[in-house]
């Protein structure tokens, strides 16, 4: 088998790769006609809990989708446990970027949650008694049980990605991926939603977010991957989350309250 190296040299052995959750090879999407996400290998580790970092526009929500098979990639291999997509779906929970969700029609907590179900329960199959109680469980580790019966759109965005969040939950999954979870939420609703991230974690379960705010990477994950199209790198916190390579992600981008997150980080 011809081995790629990645842009950093290193050649995840066969080993890691196969027993990755998440394994992206020669990922290429492109909207137009420049690419949004270029030629990007990636391997998660199994029980990571690994941030995508990188400045706006840099393909992070895009490399989910694609992953997810929500946008179509130009080219490049998606394996999820060791295989195709395909067969792996319902091991994989996602809790899309909170903007892109509108709520035109009243809908209540609960039965968003239970949406989480309908992989399993089948779109004609009868939800039962322990399919309710098992979404109002989900609903009580986001700390929302008392909310089930309250309309989607009337709750806080806070609450509301909570809510998102217990609807991942209800999937059972084995790989979570979340786009950009404490983005424009409370400061009580991001330590609950670490919380349960950092309990999957113990729990064996493997989580993949990005996540925009540099300060807390350190706090919260152990893993990180750097992308601005292309890879910029990929590894262990303390290896790869580096003054040298955000430099190099975000080039001149960098905004000034992120240089100063960035300079107290780092020191
Ligand atoms: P990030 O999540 O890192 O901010 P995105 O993956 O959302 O970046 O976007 C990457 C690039 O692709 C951006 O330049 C964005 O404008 C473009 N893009 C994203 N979604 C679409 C789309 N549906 N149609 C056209 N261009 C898009
Ligand atoms: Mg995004």
């Amino acid at each position: 088998m011809l081995e790629l190296a990645t842009a950093d040299g290193r050649v995840p052995a066969d080993d890691a790769r196969k027993d990755s959750p998440l394994a992206v090879r020669g990922l290429t999407v492109s909207y137009g006609e420049k690419p949004a996400v270029f030629s990007v290998d990636m391997t998660v580790p199994k029980g990571s809990m690994t941030a995508i970092i990188g400045p706006n526009g840099a393909g992070k929500s895009t490399m989910l989708k694609a992953v997810l098979g929500i946008v179509k990639p130009l080219s490049g291999q998606v394996e999820v446990f060791g295989c195709p997509l395909a067969d792996q779906r319902a091991r994989i929970a996602y809790v899309p970027q909170r903007a892109s969700v509108d709520w035109d029609f009243p809908t209540r907590v609960i039965d968003v949650v239970l949406m989480g179900l309908y992989r399993e329960v089948g779109l004609l199959g009868r939800l039962r008694g322990a399919h309710v109680d098992r979404a109002r469980s989900c609903l009580d580790r986001v700390g929302m049980a008392a909310f089930a019966d309250r309309q989607i759109g009337q709750l806080s965005g806070g609450q509301q990605q909570r809510v998102f969040l217990a609807r991942a939950l209800a999937q059972d999954a084995d790989l979570y991926l979340l786009d950009e979870p404490f983005a424009g939420v409370d400061a009580a609703t991001e330590k609950a939603i670490i919380a349960v991230l950092k309990s999957l974690k113990s729990e064996g379960k493997t989580v993949v977010a990005v996540h925009h705010d540099l300060a807390t990477v350190r706090d919260y994950f152990d893993h990180v991957f750097l992308i601005n199209v292309r890879r910029i790198a990929e590894g262990p916190v303390d290896e790869a989350f580096t003054a040298e390579t955000l430099q190099e992600a975000y080039g001149g981008r960098l905004a000034s309250t992120q240089v100063d997150q960035l300079s107290a980080v780092l020191a």
